[in-house]
């Protein structure tokens, strides 16, 4: 009897897990539905590139339909599950809730900001986690700068012209970068900002920036940025913050219209509601196979999970990187694979290869295999391998024209806050 095979999340981990699956199982022996709240993946590394108007965001995500042959993927946000009966509960697009049966699951839901009990930041905050939020941080910073020239007041002007990033991650660390140089790349055509200059402000509780790169590379990224006129606050904290302001556990207070939050994650809040083995930071608790504790047909993988770190001899948790979701992802597909035609499951193994940081300006820091890579020729790696990882010919095609296009030609600046956003058909005062 053919199997079923349930994957929740259709991002690094789920999409790389059911591509393997199709090529493992033969059709009759196993239907593999993958069930997710958006229908592609989201290739996150050039999501600050999105942000920063060199990539059309279209261009960064990756249909799922176009890349399953045989899966069924069905729309939907996954509830809860019943470990003890099989099921998954699902709330699905249109608004049914569904009950699905499975033989084997594979979740990996990814991961949410984590907030911190910040004054004022649910409120005021940017994150910057989702396409949704890439595009709205570029929206306001052009909106910002259409405000701050129009304003006669200096001082104002200047409010709107800084910007605070709040966690010097990945996420934060290229997010700011790429920011800043898509600023400096418009100011000009904004006369009055170009005088009073902009304000790039990146706090890390941290005593350094990017834990997951080596210091020394780290070190560069800092210099560089600061040579770019940057400020990089180490050890450093938002305290509170409201719609005109950010304070730092300085006590400084910084006068600005605009801060991003990206100071970690924590799992997608749905592993709550799964009966299942948590750690005490609420990944989901696996073997070094990527089984879940206690439970013989449910695997967890990505950043919602535990899976111990082959390169750390397993004593801690894999970093949360879409190198390791991708790895995990193939070897789970293995490991079902195996258990559904009745053989054992495999131990991940994986050790990172290389880790690239783009800055922007054609500046980034890499390891490659071992050897370190700075400046141009880091930036060029960083772009080989983003090119050589995105899958499919076309959407490798779309990247490079996006890039080549905005080496010549610079980016554009047009303010698109109302996309998404249509006006009604008819005003409520009558006019049309
Ligand atoms: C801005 C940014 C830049 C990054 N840059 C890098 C980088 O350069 N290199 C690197 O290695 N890593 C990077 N990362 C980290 C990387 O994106 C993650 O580690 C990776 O995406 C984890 O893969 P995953 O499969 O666990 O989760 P995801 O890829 O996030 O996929 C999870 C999927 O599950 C869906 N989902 C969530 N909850 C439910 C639910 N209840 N029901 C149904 N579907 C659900 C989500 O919508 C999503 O589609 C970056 C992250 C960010 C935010």
């Amino acid at each position: 009897m053919a199997s079923d095979v349930v994957i929740v999340g259709g991002g690094f981990g789920g999409l790389y897990a059911a591509r393997r699956l199709e090529r493992r199982l033969p059709r009759h022996s196993a239907r593999i539905l993958l069930v997710t709240d958006v229908n592609f993946l989201l290739y996150t590394p050039l999501l600050p590139g999105a942000a920063a108007g060199s990539l059309e965001p279209r261009h960064v995500v990756v249909p799922l339909r176009e890349e399953l042959d045989w899966t069924d993927i069905r729309l939907g946000r996954v509830t809860g599950a019943d470990p003890d009966r099989n099921e998954v509960r699902v709330h699905t697009v249109d608004g049914r809730d569904d009950t699905l049966r499975y033989d084997q699951l594979i979740l990996t839901p990814g991961s949410v900001s984590r907030e911190l009990p910040v004054p004022g930041l649910d409120k005021h905050a940017l994150g910057f986690k989702t396409l949704a939020d890439a595009i709205a941080l570029r929206n306001r910073l052009l909106l910002n700068m259409e405000i701050a020239e129009s304003l006669p007041d200096e001082q104002v002007r200047r409010e709107y012209l800084t910007v605070v990033f709040v966690g010097a991650g990945y996420a934060g660390l290229e997010g700011i970068a790429e920011l800043q140089d898509y600023a400096a790349d418009v100011i000009d055509r904004y006369p009055r900002c170009r005088v009073a200059g902009t304000r790039f402000v990146l706090v890390e509780a941290q005593d350094r920036v990017m834990q997951e790169i080596p210091a020394q590379l780290a070190e560069f990224a800092s210099r560089e940025l600061r040579g770019r006129g940057m400020e990089i606050l180490t050890r450093t904290m938002l305290k509170e913050m409201d719609e005109r302001s950010a304070t730092l556990s300085t006590g400084e207070r910084i006068p600005t219209r605009m801060v991003c939050w990206t100071a970690g994650v924590k799992p997608a809040p749905v592993v709550q509601n799964l009966g299942l083995p948590l750690n005490e930071h609420g990944r989901i608790e696996v073997d070094a196979t990527m089984k879940v504790t206690g439970r013989e047909n449910v695997w967890a993988i990505g950043d919602a999970a535990a899976v111990p770190d082959p390169a750390k001899r397993r004593q801690v948790a894999s970093p949360p990187t879409c190198q390791h979701a991708i790895r995990q992802g193939r070897r789970v597909a293995e490991n079902v694979a195996a258990t559904v035609r009745g053989g054992s499951p495999r131990p991940f193994r994986y050790r990172t290869l290389g880790v690239f940081v783009d800055m922007g300006q054609h500046k980034a820091v890499a390891t490659v295999l071992g050897v370190r890579l700075r400046g141009m020729p880091a930036w060029f790696a960083a772009r080989t391998y983003h090119l050589m990882m995105m899958p499919g010919v076309a959407r490798k095609v779309r990247l490079g024209l996006d890039w080549g296009v905005g080496l010549f030609f610079g980016r554009a600046s047009a303010e698109l806050g109302q996309l998404g956003h249509p006006a009604a058909l008819r005003e409520p005062d009558g006019e049309q």
